[in-house]
């Protein structure tokens, strides 16, 4: 837009005026002539001539006229260039309206986050949020500062503070100018519904089985009180309860240590084929328990150093190992391996159990999220792959999920080798 506020496109609308004015023109001069076709001519421009004028005509009725628009290209002056540079140097997206709240310069931080606005147009045709013209009336009105909140749906779910700053300038007995200076609160808000949606959910998941605990001690002491058999059969039950609330509160608890640890030294590095060899050891023998055969792949060569927390990742492979045994586990074997190539190493646990569907393997890594299907009767709080996907990332790794309905599921993770993600740094 130039110094005027006038845009290219309002330049070239005043331009496409002319031509209707141009066609009649031509026609006249066939008129003057008036001999032979010419006369046909002149009659056929001036209709042209017509139609293009109702057409132009049309266009421009289509475009928002608004009084407050008009009202603005009566003001006496636009934002001086000082202000123009200051709001222009903001990071934040701002925009400035007059009195009469049409936009009167947008910087270019605001053109990126709302495209373009166009000069002159009231700020209500971008921003059609009753609370933020409100405030805007509310500044105009007393010369006082405001602030409001937007949330826009679309093209994007973002959050924005806004500070609509009324624009002293000498000479100038009122504020001639407002500055609305958005602050982008998106990230924010996420973080606080993901943080209240955490709590809901860890409640809930807590709630069931402490429920189900006051409800057989009620019972115990009530209706049971003297019946042996159901006694046991009651406290076994309440055993599997406790177990199930203590394993919750294991995962929690493991969950916000990760969350909050720092970022992963890039000088630490472990051996990713020796901690795949340690937990097949650990876990092993309760998978062979279960009538599971385990079969370690691409593990006897030498080891494979990784950037990596060993602790970290053996709790990574173990919760993989124990998913594949608990869920693919009527596949009656398990793999678990490394496959070296030249970029890196990919470490990973395989089953050939009934596989995952195709629609829930995104969602896996989501808290609490579990299969109903695939998890009847299985003990588990739906956290361990949550807690995979964040040690993963402060590895600068993720997993990745292939699963086949019917023949089974390969969870892996890629790593760079150590000197290379050390040449990286
Ligand atoms: P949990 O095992 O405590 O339920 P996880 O986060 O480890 O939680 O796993 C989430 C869900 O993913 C499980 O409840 C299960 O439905 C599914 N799942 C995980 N691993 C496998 C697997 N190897 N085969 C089939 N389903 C799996």
């Amino acid at each position: 837009m130039d110094e005027t506020g006038r845009s290219g496109g309002e330049t070239a609308r005043r331009w496409l005026r002319l031509v209707p004015t141009a066609i009649w023109g031509a026609g006249l001069v066939f008129l003057a002539l008036a001999v032979g076709e010419a006369r046909w001519w002149a009659g056929g421009f001036v209709l042209a001539g017509g139609l293009a004028h109702l057409l132009l005509r049309g266009a421009d009725g289509n475009r928002p006229r608004s009084t407050a628009a008009s009202r603005s290209r009566n003001q006496p002056h636009w934002p001086d260039a000082s202000v123009k540079s200051v709001v222009e140097a903001l990071r934040e997206p701002g925009v400035v309206v007059d009195r009469s709240l049409a936009l009167r310069f947008a910087n270019a931080a605001a053109s990126r986050a709302f495209g373009p606005l166009v000069l002159g147009d009231p700020i209500a045709m971008r921003f059609r949020a009753p609370d933020l013209l409100a405030a805007l009336e509310r500044a105009v009105e007393s010369d006082e500062a405001e602030q409001e909140e937007l949330n826009e749906r679309l093209p994007a779910d973002r959050s924005w503070g806004i500070d609509i700053l009324p624009l002293r300038l000498a000479g100038e007995e009122r504020p001639p100018f407002l500055l609305l200076l958005f602050r982008d609160h998106t990230q924010a808000r996420r973080l606080e519904r993901m943080r209240t949606d955490f709590v809901a959910n860890a409640s809930h998941e807590l709630r069931t089985p402490l429920a189900s605990l006051s409800g057989f001690i009620e019972t115990l002491k009530g209706p049971a009180r003297d019946d042996a058999a159901a006694r046991m059969r009651f406290l076994d039950i309440m055993q599997e309860q406790a177990r199930r609330m203590s394993r919750l509160i294991d995962d929690l608890l493991s969950l916000s240590r990760i969350e909050t640890r720092r970022r992963l030294r890039s000088n630490e590095a472990a051996d990713i084929a020796d901690i795949l060899r340690s937990v097949a050891r650990q876990l092993g023998p309760q998978a062979a328990e279960g009538g599971l055969a385990v079969r370690l792949v691409g593990l006897d060569g030498d080891g494979v150093l990784v950037n990596g927390d060993r602790d970290e990742l053996i709790q990574v492979f173990a919760n993989l190992f124990e998913n594949a045994c608990k869920y693919g586990g009527d596949g009656g074997r398990v793999e678990i391996g490394l496959r070296r190539d030249g970029e890196g190493v990919e470490a990973y646990v395989r089953d050939f159990g009934k596989g995952i569907p195709a629609e829930h393997v995104p969602r896996l890594t989501e808290r609490f999220y579990r299969v109903e299907e695939g998890t009847s009767g299985k003990p588990g709080t739906g956290l361990g792959l949550s807690i995979v996907r964040h040690v993963l990332t402060r590895h600068r790794t993720r997993l990745s999920i292939v699963s086949e309905p019917g023949k089974g599921s390969t969870f892996s993770v890629r790593f760079v080798r150590f000197l290379d993600a050390m040449e990286k740094h």
